[in-house]
């Protein structure tokens, strides 16, 4: 994560153990964002091998309780702090709701303190040993999603829309946003996508097909799937019985979710942040790291949001994966980048101690890259990415490309 994000960020409370934070987003409200929440929260606890939470940070139409029928049972607290609401299935939730004396009174309160709320659900609520904790955000870019995104310590985003919202802008700012805060997106999920006919089982898509898989090539992050209209998952919601629906949807975005915390479950895909740990690749192939937020690469090394790690076999590549910068030892990167199998490092700028460490151990060192990854891959790739040997002299640069080699 960015030094700037890490910055703002807060301590979630001393009796909390939780392994994976999830945001659940989307650029409109209405497009089924805190129903594939809960629907995720419910597939996961489902499986007996997950303890699963959800934050409900949308404070201004908070619908999460509802979805569970909890929303008239109130959350105790102690000296400690507040405890989560438990759902029939054993989910934990915490939602503005469930403090409300009217649950039904709209939240008059404004953003700055609306924003607070949330961070309070983080550092003030005890929710224990968690293996997913999932924040049902709201719509938008707005300053509750930006609060969410610079005070918690995210693993990752999915991205909700609808083939009738305007995906392409409010969805690519929703990705921007994420994009510049380092937090890498898992996927982009279509609901409402078609609807299947009762009597003769045929699927229509009123709106037209893949457009939001479109939006997500150009993006260049994951497709995970839409899901249909079901008049039965609605009147579920309704009555507050989300848990008692049956039907399998949402498959790719559960098995990313599982990836995260099993590397290699489901399928042979890595997992986010945690792929090709300790691996060297075939004969033949190379295996690169290149520093970035993601998108574009950084130019200073040792403050780079993480690494874009890949292998390339006979010009294909094989694996990518980002792997989040663990953050500042000293000479600490290149051992771990080297622990995973790491032969070639890009960077925009690097510290002399560093490009030492990293020739010691035999990992080529290309400096003076710029621009996206995704060019720069490119570049490597034909052969034309020449290193220009920059290295950091001045104190600022030195000390932040340096990783405090
Ligand atoms: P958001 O969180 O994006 O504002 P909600 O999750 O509250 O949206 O969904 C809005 C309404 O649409 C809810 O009543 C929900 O139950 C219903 N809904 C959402 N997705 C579906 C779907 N795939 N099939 C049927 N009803 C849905």
């Amino acid at each position: 994560m960015s030094n700037q994000t890490q910055d703002f960020q807060v301590k979630t409370h001393p009796l909390n153990h939780i392994t994976r934070t999830i945001a659940v987003l989307s650029g409109k409200g209405g497009v089924g964002k805190s129903m594939i929440t809960g629907l995720l929260a419910t597939y996961l606890q489902r499986t007996g091998q997950y303890r699963v939470g959800i934050l409900d940070a949308d404070v201004t139409g908070p619908s999460i309780p509802k979805l569970f029928g909890v929303e008239k049972i109130k959350p105790r607290g102690s000296e400690d702090g507040l405890f989560p609401v438990r759902t029939h299935s054993d989910i934990q939730l915490m939602s503005i709701n469930l403090l409300l004396e009217d649950p039904g009174a709209p939240v008059v309160w404004r953003g700055p303190i609306l924003a607070n709320t949330v961070k309070q659900f983080w550092t003030d609520v005890i929710w224990g040993e968690l293996d997913f904790l999932l924040i049902d955000m709201p719509p938008g870019t707005g300053d509750i999603p930006l609060t969410v995104f610079q005070s918690l310590p995210l693993d990752g985003i999915i991205i909700v829309t609808s083939p009738q919202d305007l995906v392409a802008m409010i969805v690519q700012k929703a990705i921007q946003m994420a994009k510049m805060m380092s937090i890498p997106i898992i996927g982009l999920v279509e609901n409402m996508s078609h609807v299947v006919c009762p009597h003769c089982q045929e699927s229509f898509s009123i709106f037209g097909n893949g457009k939001t898989e479109a939006v997500a090539r150009e993006a260049n992050i994951p497709y995970l799937g839409n899901l249909p209209i079901d008049p039965e998952l609605a009147a579920l919601c309704d009555q507050g019985n989300i848990e008692r629906f049956h039907k399998r949807y949402l498959d790719d975005s559960l098995a990313a979710l599982e990836r995260m915390i099993k590397p290699g479950k489901n399928d042979d895909e890595p997992a986010i942040n945690e792929v090709s740990q300790n691996q060297v690749p075939a004969s033949g192939a190379v295996k690169i790291a290149i520093a970035s937020d993601g998108t574009n690469v950084t130019e200073h090394f040792g403050h780079c949001a993480g690494f874009v790690v890949m292998t390339i076999e006979n010009q294909t590549i094989t694996d990518r994966a980002f792997v989040e910068n663990p953050g500042h030892k000293p000479g600490f990167l290149p051992n771990f980048l080297h622990d995973r199998g790491i032969q070639v490092i890009i960077a925009g700028g690097m510290g002399s101690g560093a490009v030492e460490i990293f020739k010691e151990k035999g990992i080529e060192v290309i400096t003076g890259a710029s621009g996206s990854v995704d060019t720069v891959v490119e570049q490597y790739r034909s052969g034309q990415l020449k290193s220009t040997g920059s290295v950091c002299h001045d104190h600022q640069h030195a000390d932040s490309c340096e990783d405090h080699a």
